[in-house]
């Protein structure tokens, strides 16, 4: 009777996993929360075919899930509707069709939408939106204030794209951001990286966005270090819509974009601290000390030494552990190793100073890990 019982309870549990096991495998996405703060995968920029994508909506949730996305927003054209005579022109349809899927893979789905106006003033996304068809109005300032009337969180796309005036900044601009009418702009766009919009993003306190814009179906098996969506990562305090709002205003954002990471030093320097962990010494010889050192993130780090100690260049791979020989005439004294971390960028071109601590033999701290970037 028993075993029976068993038996029932065992096959119960099955017919419950089964469904779940249809559902497919989620790769998950390596960066540590940083400073309180939970590390969210976000692509905020995004087509269907209900303006030029190439795939339904419910198909760029499951692409997000199994590519490890936290949080998506689904941003089609307003204006540009090249597949409207097979799909009509429902401003809203794509992220309705989303939201379902998105609920049950536990994925953040934002409602957004492309303004879509001549460049200059150039393409803006609004997301957070209540009512995308509100912004379907013929002048390009009253669809932005209609989008912030809505609580929008606004940003400028891929700002040196095109037009005759490549992404210059004007007088449109300025008044844009005197009125606090647009908060963000995208650094890096798909495979295309904005030096102007990154230093615009430091010099007018604009919160820096990457993503991927994409409009093809996603092939891709995993994201890596080499071979990724263009996205943003966000410290958030929570993972709700809310949380991400308040971030995205806060600007707690870091560009992953190609081989690199992009963002404010306030918070590059927090999340290189929390993904590598240096461990104390296993082995001390007369001239030289032997460690290793873990990166637990998925992006490389290409360092480049600055100081007197350690190798020249120096780089730890995503997801890997690096075993180091470093050449001191005082093996038995702590040492600070002193680098920048060239593909983190804190301003265009410009990597991220750290100092990575190595414990001295009699420090105390044998059995703690540490890592300290530095300030300069
Ligand atoms: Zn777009």
């Amino acid at each position: 009777m028993k075993k029976h019982r068993v038996a029932v309870a065992v096959l119960w549990l099955l017919a419950l996993a089964s469904p779940l096991a249809a559902q497919g495998v989620r790769q998950e996405i390596q960066f540590p929360d940083v400073a309180g703060y939970q590390t969210l995968k976000c692509d905020l920029h995004m087509h269907t075919v209900f303006s030029d994508g190439a795939v339904w909506p419910t198909v760029r949730v499951q692409e997000a899930w199994r590519l490890g996305l936290d949080v998506i927003a689904i941003t089609d054209h307003i204006e540009y509707q090249p597949h409207k005579d097979d799909v009509p022109t429902r401003h809203a349809r794509s992220c309705d069709l989303a939201a379902g899927a998105a609920r049950q893979a536990n994925l953040l789905l934002i409602r957004g939408a492309e303004i879509t106006r001549d460049t200059p003033p150039g393409h803006f996304n609004a997301i957070f939106l209540t009512d995308q068809a509100a912004l379907d109005t013929p002048e390009f300032l009253d669809a932005i204030q209609r989008a912030n009337q809505q609580g929008a969180f606004v940003f400028w796309n891929h700002q040196g794209w095109k037009g005759p005036e490549k992404g210059r900044w004007l007088e449109v601009h300025t008044t844009m951001l005197q009125n606090k009418w647009f908060q963000g702009m995208e650094v890096c766009n798909g495979d295309d990286y904005y030096p102007d919009a990154h230093r615009w993003c430091l010099e007018k306190n604009l919160t820096m966005l990457g993503n991927s814009d994409i409009h093809d179906p996603d092939l891709n098996q995993r994201s890596q270090s080499t071979n990724h969506r263009t996205m943003t990562l966000l410290l958030a305090k929570q993972r709700t819509p809310e949380g991400v709002k308040e971030a995205l205003l806060a600007g707690r954002t870091v560009v992953w974009y190609k081989d690199r990471l992009i963002g404010r030093k306030e918070w590059l320097e927090p999340l290189f601290a929390a993904s590598v962990q240096v461990d104390p010494p296993h082995l001390r010889t007369k001239d030289a000390v032997f460690l290793t050192v873990r990166n637990l993130c998925e992006a490389d780090f290409v360092l480049q030494r600055t100081g007197k100690v350690g190798p020249q260049t120096l780089t730890l791979p995503a997801r890997s552990t690096s075993l180091l020989k470093i050449s001191t005439p005082a093996p038995a004294q702590a040492l600070a190793l002193e680098y920048t971390v060239t593909n983190l960028w804190i301003a265009p071109e410009t990597g991220l100073p750290v100092r990575i601590s190595v414990p001295g033999e009699r420090s105390g701290v044998s059995a703690q890990r540490r890592n300290m970037p530095v300030s300069q």
